[in-house]
């Protein structure tokens, strides 16, 4: 199928009635009954986006996601897949030849492609991150070159901003660009780049303002940078504990240049891009959380009905039964989390704490989860044979990137302490 044809297909459920919800939601109806205006009820669109996501994870993800977590083979073939069904690139404008969909529709696909598997969906997600800020900051010719490719073809693309020395603490970065006529001249090394190796553009926070005291809000700059450039070197894959299909490289610039209309916003612009674009892509990440955690609870249940000692079902010891009910307890109200975090999000407001409760909060209990889910397979959830002990190993990086455990804490006690000062 080609793009158009995906987009066509997935504009047709997008057409009924569907709008955007990047915009302010017009008032409804139902929203003047007394009582209602609050419904967990999704649309029939969004169910469709759901049932799309779930139906590829189950069919076509989960059969070889062992496989590629053995090889570390990037899942190019399952990417392909993903872009013809329009489960890719979904939040990119329509202006562009994108859906549009709001982060509430794209954290309900996210949260099915983790259930198949999250090094997929760590790959598919750094698309989201790297897109994220053109779509927030870009102009239309930068929008419609850059995002537009990415609807035309099965493209990838990255956000690089961490490096070697400097990852919680962005204002550390030392890639620096240097103004030269119409071009600046960017060097510098970055690490951990998911995509690093397949990207087809990158986005790029270099300081351009060489006075260590310059503030983060103007000393640093975001840039859109082709990947072919003359001057690119991409490192080795690295090995990884989890989400091993995934692509996460070093990438070093060496007199890179860029042509000034690559810059986004304006110089000193890039560090608030940089950080501006979590808002939009933290609810996405809880939602990966969430599926492997709900991937995890589905096998741990299905093998606690099975596993008999002591003459029954290992479900009917209490035990176990309450292990399974905390897990369930944690899966729902991390969906919660991260449902509130994007609609907010999507309705206009400025979401920063609930994209960070979110976040943390999905993190730390798709750990929680899987490593539960590992206790109820007992010697079984130790050994590869079994789905659980990939999902333990792949769960960890969801503390780590796009903010730490620690960092998402930082925020949300500065956003919630503010309140008080105010
Ligand atoms: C698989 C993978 C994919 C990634 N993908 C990308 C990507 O696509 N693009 C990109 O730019 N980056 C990416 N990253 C980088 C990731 O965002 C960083 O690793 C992360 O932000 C943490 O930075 P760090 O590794 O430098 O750890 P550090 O910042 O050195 O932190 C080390 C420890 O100290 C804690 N800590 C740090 N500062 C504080 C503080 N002030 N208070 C309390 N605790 C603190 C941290 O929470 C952590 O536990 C990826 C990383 C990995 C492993």
């Amino acid at each position: 199928m080609s793009a158009f044809g995906a987009c066509r297909m997935l504009r047709a459920v997008a057409g009924r009635g569907w709008r955007p919800r990047s915009s302010k939601p017009a008032p409804s109806a139902h929203a003047k009954r007394p009582g209602a205006g609050f419904s967990f009820e999704l649309t029939d669109e969004q169910k469709e986006f759901q049932a799309t996501a779930r139906k590829f994870a189950v069919e076509e993800v989960i059969p070889v996601a062992a496989q590629y977590d053995k090889t570390g083979e990037y899942p190019l073939p399952l990417i392909k897949r993903a872009w013809e069904l329009g489960l890719m690139n979904s939040h990119i404008p329509e202006s562009c030849g994108g859906l549009g969909l709001g982060t509430f529709e794209s954290c309900l696909i996210t949260e099915e492609l983790a259930y198949g598997c999250t090094g997929v969906q760590t790959a598919i997600e750094g698309n989201s991150l790297g897109e994220m800020p053109v779509i927030i900051a870009g102009n239309e010719q930068q929008q419609k070159k850059y995002l537009g490719r990415m609807i035309e073809e099965p493209l990838m693309c990255a956000y690089c901003v961490t490096e070697p020395g400097a990852g919680s603490d962005v204002a550390g970065i030392k890639t620096k660009a240097e103004k030269k006529g119409d071009e600046y001249v960017i060097n510098g090394q970055k690490m951990w780049i998911t995509n690093g190796g397949k990207a087809n553009w990158y986005f790029l926070l270099a300081r351009t303002d060489p006075d260590p005291k310059a503030p983060a809000g103007k000393a640093f700059t975001g840039f859109i940078v082709e990947a072919n450039s003359p001057g690119i070197q991409v490192g080795r894959k690295e090995m990884n504990m989890g989400q091993r299909c995934s692509d996460t490289r070093g990438i070093v610039f060496e007199d890179v240049r860029v042509p000034k209309e690559n810059v986004l916003l304006g110089e000193g612009a890039g560090f608030k891009i940089a950080m501006g674009a979590f808002d939009k892509t933290r609810p996405p990440v809880a939602a990966g959380a969430v599926g492997l955690a709900k991937r995890a609870l589905d096998e741990a249940t299905k093998y606690a009905l099975e596993r008999k000692t002591f003459g029954k079902p290992i479900v009917e010891h209490q035990a176990v039964s309450f292990m399974l009910a905390e897990m369930a307890m944690k899966v729902e109200l991390a969906r919660m989390a991260y449902q509130r975090a994007a609609w907010e999000v999507d309705a206009g407001r400025r979401n920063t704490y609930y994209a960070s409760i979110a976040k943390a909060f999905a993190g730390d209990i798709a750990n929680q989860v899987a490593t539960d889910a590992v206790q109820i397979f007992g010697g079984n959830g130790f050994n590869t044979e079994y789905p659980v002990e990939k999902l333990m190993r792949d769960a960890k990086i969801y503390q780590i990137y796009e903010g730490t455990a620690q960092i998402q804490r930082m925020i949300i006690a500065r956003e919630h302490i503010g309140k008080y000062k105010a």
